[in-house]
């Protein structure tokens, strides 16, 4: 057995930010880790924006640029968002994440495929090395490794085309962060937008999106409307410094909590409305940590503890919220977007600064949704209404679980859950899978939404009504509607 075979406490494939982040978060807690990626170190590739407040304080001074004048423009006047965002330093953000592993050695290679092996797991990689560990990670981007994503009705893509370039006329507001610009569309199909940075003195990075769609504009397509914007304002670039192509699916379903854990865009931690994952995998790692190193003292299945730190029952039911405004906003007719996002930001900036947080618990992220539901144009809502009761179950089930959840984050805990068998003897990891599976549809609705009745933001239901039966009696309502 080589050095490489020697069982490890954890092994992350991929080293990526949230691989990164995990490994240096589980070699604090003091486990043995190994990283295998592709390539030696390399900074990230892509551009990494956030908002600056969504960051831990050590990644916040990884921060290259950070504008205070961040905008939306859903009409022809500018909405100012107030919440400071950041442009993430690659090379700097790389540096640190590496730092924090503590040099954890790294193996340069391709996972192919994990199998359950005596005392823990065993990966083969496409070169023929196998390394074996007690926890597997798969935080290989967006693709995944050894564990599959899915997508409920196929992936549904962000797109985006964008350009570092100098200008000789500034493209977007200088001194600003353009989070969103609806104002003209540039060519046939469904509108996108531009979202824009200025990187300081003639050099801006522009970039024309596609927020989500099935199908989703090819490269060919936005970059031609990118240039078909720039062109119409007057700012064609005047050099182009580096090109960038976003591809990645936005609604992947909560993973399941047997087998190797998926981490990062693997796992699901994309956001399904904003596609921001970098500061969620961050904030994720240490609780992910903790809960594997305590369940590797107590000898309990490391994964089935990391998948319950990371899935809390709240978090689970705020997915299926979040889902099922991804299926809304793939029902939106492209001309309602930007009526869409004009009432999003017109709601109190609590308000929608909680809905593009993954930790929202469901109660509020549900409350909002039917709140800004109310503040729509009728054009917006009944494509709405249709997405929701297209498939009554999932909508109830949302509901449901938003109303049946606790209404503040779980800290993550090393629960007490058995450890896995052997690859063929599931019977201990399906007695755990069922243990944290809260989203039971037969469970009654005893806490209401707090404070909810008679409220602004109330959604007029009485707390114990019967939620299944008001979908119902919804449908029934909007049938003439629905059919048109
Ligand atoms: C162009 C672009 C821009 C984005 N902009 C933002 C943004 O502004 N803000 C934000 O929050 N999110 C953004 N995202 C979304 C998401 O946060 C990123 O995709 C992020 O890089 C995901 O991090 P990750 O560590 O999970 O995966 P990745 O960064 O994709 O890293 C995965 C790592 O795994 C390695 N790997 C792949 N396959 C294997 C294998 N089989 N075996 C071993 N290693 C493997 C890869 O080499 C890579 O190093 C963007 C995505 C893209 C594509």
């Amino acid at each position: 057995m080589n050095a490489r075979s020697q069982p490890l406490d954890a092994l992350v494939i991929g080293a990526g930010p949230a691989g990164l982040a995990l490994a240096g978060e589980l070699v604090g807690a003091g486990l043995s880790v190994r990283l295998l990626d592709p390539h030696p170190p390399q900074p990230f590739p892509a551009t990494y924006g956030a908002w600056l407040d969504d960051l831990p304080a050590w990644a916040q001074a990884c921060a290259a640029q950070v504008w205070t004048d961040v905008r939306v423009y859903t009409g022809p006047h500018a909405t100012p968002l107030l919440r400071p965002y950041a442009l993430l330093d690659n090379e700097r953000l790389a540096s640190t994440l590496h730092r924090r592993t503590r040099g954890a050695p790294r193996t340069q290679g391709t996972a192919h495929h994990a199998e359950q092996v005596t005392g823990g797991w065993a990966v083969h990689t496409r070169g023929g090395d196998t390394l074996h560990a007690r926890f597997i990670v798969d935080a290989a981007g967006h693709a995944g490794s050894v564990t599959r994503s899915h997508h409920p009705g196929g992936p549904a893509l962000q797109t985006a085309y964008g350009l570092t370039a100098r200008f000789d006329r500034p493209p977007s507001p200088p001194g600003a962060a353009v989070w969103m610009d609806y104002r003209t569309p540039h060519g046939p199909g469904e509108p996108t937008f531009l979202y824009a940075m200025h990187l300081g003195g003639d050099t801006y990075f522009v970039e024309e999106t596609s927020l989500i769609a099935r199908p989703a504009p090819t490269r060919a397509q936005l970059r031609a409307r990118l240039h078909a914007r720039l062109a119409a304002q007057g700012t064609p670039a005047a050099a182009i410094l580096h090109e960038e192509w976003v591809a990645f699916p936005m609604n992947v379903a909560v993973p399941g909590p047997a087998g190797p854990l998926a981490f990062g865009a693997a796992g699901g931690l994309v956001h399904p409305i904003s596609g921001f994952q970098v500061a969620q995998a961050l904030h994720a790692a240490p609780l992910v940590a903790r809960a594997v190193a305590a369940a590797l003292r107590c000898g309990q299945d490391p994964h089935v503890a990391a998948w319950a730190a990371l899935w809390p029952p709240e978090r689970r039911a705020a997915r299926d919220v979040h889902l099922l405004g991804v299926r809304a906003l793939l029902n939106l007719p492209g001309e309602q977007l930007a009526p869409f996002f004009q009432a999003f930001f017109a709601l109190p900036p609590a308000a929608w600064r909680a809905f593009l947080d993954p930790s929202t618990p469901p109660g509020p992220l549900a409350r909002t949704m039917l709140r800004l539901f109310a503040h729509l144009p009728t054009r917006a809502r009944l494509p709405l209404a249709r997405a929701a009761l297209a498939d009554p179950a999932v909508s109830a089930r949302a509901l449901l679980a938003a109303m049946n959840a606790p209404t503040v984050s779980a800290h993550p805990r090393c629960t007490p859950v058995p450890q896995a068998g052997s690859m063929t003897d599931r019977t201990d990891t399906d007695r755990a899978v069922r243990q944290h599976e809260d989203l039971d549809q037969t469970a009654p609705v005893t806490d209401g939404m707090q404070g909810a009745t008679g409220s602004a933001d109330a959604n007029g239901l009485d707390p114990n009504v019967n939620l299944e039966e008001r979908v119902d009696e919804l449908r029934e309502n909007l049938r003439p509607l629905t059919e048109s």
